[in-house]
């Protein structure tokens, strides 16, 4: 199908003569003239065989020339193909009087031939307003093939750019998420430090005692045996909380991989245990046992769930100690017909106002004097990440409930 239109359009830019347009008028001209010879001269050759009836072989010669020149040089063929008909082929051969009788005659052949060249004169000019009209489409495609081009390249350096940006922007991301918990994780100093001097003075202790049993004699051997029981107890205890410490600071690129929320959810407890204590915070856990796993990268969710819980612990800082209660709940829910788990951290602090809730989630939105107003920002596009959702909820009476959904694997 493609190929014969194609075949059509250059059919129809070809010209008959290749010539420059001055030469090509003579050339059509003489064409009517020498193919008007030729044909005599085939009639002549030919003797009796043509002779009699050479009207067919002039109508060739009409054709070719209306064909090959248009009207004009039709109309010229004609009018010598009369006068060679004339001379052949009429009852008074070879003269070119014609008499009455023959002019009917003469003059049908005359019209015959003025029509031909009429018939192919017109086809000539649709042929070349179409080759006209083609050369213009073709110039027009061409140019619309080359803004085209330049859009496509001015396209794929903007695409380039905005990839670039983009990246640049994740960067940052990771850096500021990084940041941030490199923040919290110091604001924790107190609890960390706590957490391990707190193994390592028993450890301390025990190594006394280890020795003290050593010199009394061999036969304390079992409550040696318990001592240094209690001593390894107490450095691998002193080494989580320190790696668990060093695996939050460092800025390494999230492992996405199934996740236990009860001990996502206890590592966090073991880090901020000491300054819950010392703010007189009780912290109560309502994790169902067959909670399902999530997935997500472990640092990431822990990062969420210590700057629910400091944030929490902020907000009972002001009220009576007796009421400083923070409620962990874990449970399954639905969202947008997929099963996910809740995390919700309920406190008992100064809560905010229903109008409040978004702002919240706006970076270096803050009420605290020390804060950055980025915690929860972060927070939001953590979990966003994690294909989940996170919002807040003033609660019934006192305090706030801060929840968190992730997608549960089934
Ligand atoms: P920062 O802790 O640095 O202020 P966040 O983004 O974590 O930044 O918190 C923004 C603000 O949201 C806090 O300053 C506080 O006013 C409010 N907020 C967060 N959690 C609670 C909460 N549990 N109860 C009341 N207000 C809260």
């Amino acid at each position: 199908m493609v190929d014969s239109s194609e075949a059509r359009v250059s059919h129809l830019e070809r010209d008959p003569l290749n010539l420059p347009r001055s030469r090509r008028r003579v050339v059509r001209w003489l064409v009517a003239v020498l193919s008007v010879v030729a044909a005599t001269g085939v009639v002549v050759l030919s003797g009796q065989v043509i002779r009699p009836t050479p009207n067919a072989l002039y109508f060739c010669a009409v054709i070719f020339s209306a064909w090959l020149g248009g009207f004009g040089p039709g109309l010229l063929a004609s009018f010598l193909s009369a006068l060679a008909v004339k001379y052949f082929d009429t009852p008074s051969l070879h003269t070119l009087l014609v008499s009455p009788g023959e002019l009917p005659r003469l003059l049908l052949f005359l019209g015959s031939g003025v029509f031909i060249s009429w018939v192919c004169g017109q086809q000539r000019r649709a042929d070349e307003a179409l080759r006209l009209l083609s050369k213009r489409l073709e110039g027009r495609v061409q140019e619309r093939t080359r803004e085209l081009h330049k859009l496509t390249e001015e396209l794929k350096a903007e695409m380039a750019d905005r990839k670039q940006a983009e990246t640049q922007l994740r960067q940052i991301e990771t850096t500021l998420v990084h940041a941030t918990r490199v923040t919290t994780i110091g604001e924790l100093t107190a609890s960390i430090a706590h957490e391990v001097n707190q193994p390592l003075a028993a450890v301390m202790n025990n190594a006394n005692a280890c020795l003290g049993l050593l010199s009394a004699g061999p036969e304390n051997s079992v409550e040696l045996s318990h001592a240094l029981t209690e001593i390894v107890h107490d450095v691998e205890r002193a080494s989580a909380v320190i790696e668990r410490t060093r695996s939050l600071a460092k800025n390494a690129a999230p492992n996405f991989a199934p996740q236990n929320l009860h001990s996502l959810v206890s590592d966090v407890l073991v880090l901020v245990r000491h300054e819950s204590d010392a703010r007189h915070v009780t912290i109560q856990i309502e994790l169902p046992d067959a909670l399902p796993l999530v997935p997500g990268d472990r640092v990431q969710l822990q990062q969420v769930m210590l700057n629910l819980v400091l944030n929490a612990l902020d907000a009972m800082a002001e009220v009576e100690a007796k009421r400083r209660l923070l409620v962990i709940r874990g449970q399954r829910g639905v969202l947008e017909r997929v099963p996910v788990v809740i995390i919700s951290v309920r406190d008992f602090g100064v809560g905010f106002q229903v109008e409040d809730v978004e702002r919240l989630f706006k970076p270096f939105h803050t009420t605290k004097v020390q804060g950055l107003g980025l915690g929860l920002a972060i927070c939001r596009s953590i979990i966003e990440a994690h294909n989940g959702r996170l919002w807040a909820e003033p609660s019934d009476g006192p305090g706030a409930t801060l929840s968190f959904c992730l997608p549960a694997i089934a």
